[in-house]
């Protein structure tokens, strides 16, 4: 990439957002030779494996965790336009992770983080599909972790800022 003005190869990023309806990472550039400004959109572009807990592989697909999440988000609080902005952000993350492959358990770790900043409920149907509790009082102890992490962090958790700060 080059400076549109100058053609310098060095710059400072300023800003870094994530464009959740386009797919994109927004960067507001600087060139450190004419210090002109500028910004660039980076499609993101996953081609990450997934390691399924049979050992195949499969390709990571946006739509199948959409799916996904949407079925776990039902009569949540949760609306469709937040599931796909959330889908959006999980994407992002990947991207910004920079690796080739991630198993199926750490993309569930990964995405039932941001469930449970959202809504409790959703939380516990998506861990019920990913974490396969043993038996009913594995579940139990979940909920009861999540409830009493609620109490403590609810406040903080209001504000949160999920755009990926990193350039
Ligand atoms: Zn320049």
């Amino acid at each position: 990439m080059q400076c549109p003005f100058c053609h310098h190869h060095e710059f400072k990023v300023t800003d870094s957002r994530i464009a959740a309806d386009i797919n994109a990472i927004k960067r507001r550039r600087e060139c450190l030779n004419c210090k002109s400004r500028f910004t660039t959109f980076e499609t993101i572009d996953l081609s990450i494996q997934v390691k399924k807990r049979n050992g195949t592989y499969e390709d990571f697909q946006q739509e199948k965790l959409l799916k996904g999440l949407d079925a776990a988000c039902r009569h949540s609080k949760i609306s469709h336009d937040q599931v796909r902005s959330l889908v959006y952000r999980i994407t992002a993350d990947l991207a910004e992770r920079q690796i080739r492959e991630i198993s199926s358990q750490e993309l569930g770790d990964i995405v039932m983080n941001y469930l449970n900043h959202l809504d409790v409920v959703a939380y516990i149907r998506f861990a019920c599909v990913y974490k396969r509790f043993k038996n009913i009082d594995d579940l139990v102890l979940a909920i009861e972790a999540i409830q009493s992490k609620d109490k403590l962090s609810s406040d903080q958790k209001k504000d949160k800022d999920y755009d990926v700060q990193k350039g």
